[in-house]
C-alpha cells in the first residue's frame, strides 16, 4: 500500500511523511478515524514506507525493495498485526496470528475495512470480535527479539477500543517502556473507548471523513456508475466507502434482476418458448443464492405491478428503472393472475433452494406465466 493508492488525506499523509524521513518517531501513534475513511489503509501506507528502502523523490515508498514486497503479501518479518478475533472455544490460547488467512483477505478484499464484514469472514456474522490478552502476550514475546530486516519492528494494532480489560493492561506495560526500536500504531474508530492510560501515551493524528466528492470518485474507479449517481449514493454514506460500496452493489443486483424480470415477462408475453430456454439457461448460471434473491425479486415486482394497476401509488416503492418499466407492465398483472404467478414464483424458488435442477425448474415456471399473463 503507497500513499499514492489513497485518496484525500493530505495533511495527514505529510506529517506522517515527516515523521518517518526525520527518524523522529513516536513510540506509540493513534490514528484516529471515522470508519470507512481509509484510516488502515493510511496506517499500512505509512509501515510499508517507514521500512522502504529505496523511498521515491516524492515522498512515497517505491514498492518494488524486498520490504515493499513483503508489505504486499503481508508477510513483513518486522510487521505485527493485531486485531479482534473470536474466542477460541478449544480453551486454547486467542490469537491474531490463527487468523491470517482471513486477515489477508479482509485487507485485500475489503481495505476500507467494513467492521460489519470482519465477524463475517471470521465466520460468524453476529460475532463480537475482541483482542484477548494471548496476543498482549504474543506481541512481548515477539518485540523481545531485535528487528530482523528494518531499523524498526512495527506493532500495527486495528481496533484498540476493542482490547480485552487483561489485553488493555499488558499493553499498557509494553508502551510504559519503550524500546528504541519499536513503534506502535494503533488505528481506531472509537478512541473515547480506548483505555484513558494507553490513549495518553499516544501521539494523536485525527483523520477526518472523506468528502462527498472524494467517496464518489473512488465508486466511479471501482464500479460502473456515473458522477451524478456516484454523488447521489456517496452523499448518503456520510463519508464512509464502505457503506457507499455496499449501497452501491444492492443497487447494481436490482439492476441485473431487472433486466432479468423485463426479459421473462417480455418472453412470456410473446410465446417465445425457445429463447424461454435460453432465459432459463442464463438465470441458472447465477448460482443458487443469487436464483432464490432474483426469484424473490419478481415476487416483489409482481406484487408492486399488481398495486400500481390499482392504481395506489402511495402505496409503491419501485426505483425510477423499475417505475418506467411498471407503468406499461402493471395492466397484465391482476386480479386473476396475481396470486398464482406468485405461489409460480414461490414454488420454483423453495424448488430450487432445495436443490432442484434450476434450469429445469426455471423453464418449467416461465411456461407457466405464458399462460398466467393471458388470464
Ligand atoms: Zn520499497
Amino acid at each position: 500500500m503507497k500513499f499514492s493508492d489513497i485518496p484525500g488525506h493530505d495533511t495527514a499523509k505529510s506529517r506522517l511523511r515527516a515523521m518517518a524521513d526525520s527518524g523522529h518517531l513516536p513510540h506509540a501513534l493513534l490514528i484516529s478515524s471515522p470508519e470507512g475513511a481509509g484510516e488502515m489503509m493510511l496506517a499500512r501506507a505509512f509501515v510499508q514506507y517507514l521500512h522502504c528502502t529505496d523511498r521515491t523523490p516524492d515522498g512515497d515508498s517505491c514498492g518494488r525493495c524486498p520490504s515493499c514486497i513483503q508489505h504486499h503479501s503481508f508477510n513483513h518479518v518486522d510487521t505485527h498485526f493485531v486485531f479482534p478475533v473470536l474466542k477460541k472455544k478449544s480453551g486454547g490460547p486467542t490469537l491474531s496470528d490463527d487468523y491470517m488467512p482471513e486477515w489477508r483477505r479482509m485487507l485485500t478484499e475489503n481495505q476500507w475495512m467494513d467492521s460489519r464484514a470482519w465477524p463475517e469472514m471470521l465466520g460468524k456474522p453476529d460475532g463480537q470480535p475482541r483482542i484477548y490478552v494471548d496476543d498482549a502476550d504474543e506481541l512481548r514475546r515477539k518485540l523481545s527479539f531485535t528487528a530482523r530486516v528494518s531499523q524498526h519492528k512495527v506493532a500495527l494494532i486495528w481496533l484498540p477500543e476493542k482490547l480485552m480489560e487483561a489485553a488493555a493492561n499488558k499493553l499498557l506495560k509494553l508502551l510504559e517502556e519503550p524500546a528504541e526500536d519499536v513503534v506502535f500504531v494503533l488505528v481506531s474508530n472509537n478512541p473515547g473507548r480506548i483505555l484513558p492510560t494507553i490513549y495518553s501515551r499516544t501521539q494523536r493524528l485525527e483523520l477526518r471523513r472523506l468528502s462527498d466528492a472524494a467517496v464518489a470518485s473512488v465508486l466511479m474507479d471501482l464500479y460502473d456508475v456515473g458522477q451524478a449517481d456516484a454523488m447521489a449514493v456517496a452523499h448518503n454514506a456520510e463519508g464512509n466507502v464502505s457503506i457507499a460500496a455496499t449501497a452501491m452493489r444492492s443497487a447494481e443486483t436490482n439492476g441485473r434482476f431487472l433486466e432479468l424480470f423485463i426479459s421473462l415477462m417480455r418472453l412470456a408475453y410473446g410465446r417465445k418458448v425457445a429463447e424461454l430456454k435460453t432465459w432459463s439457461e442464463k438465470v441458472a448460471e447465477l448460482g443458487r443464492d443469487s436464483e432464490s434473491r432474483f426469484l424473490c425479486y419478481c415476487e416483489r415486482m409482481v406484487r408492486e405491478n399488481f398495486i400500481l394497476n390499482l392504481r395506489q401509488p402511495g402505496l409503491n416503492y419501485l426505483d425510477s428503472a423499475e417505475q418506467a418499466f411498471s407503468a406499461r407492465f402493471c395492466p397484465f398483472i391482476n386480479a386473476k393472475n396475481v396470486e398464482k404467478m406468485i405461489a409460480e414464483l414461490e414454488r420454483a424458488r423453495i424448488d430450487i433452494e432445495g436443490n432442484g435442477n434450476a434450469k429445469i425448474v426455471l423453464f418449467d415456471m416461465a411456461i407457466q406465466i405464458i399462460m398466467l399473463l393471458r388470464l
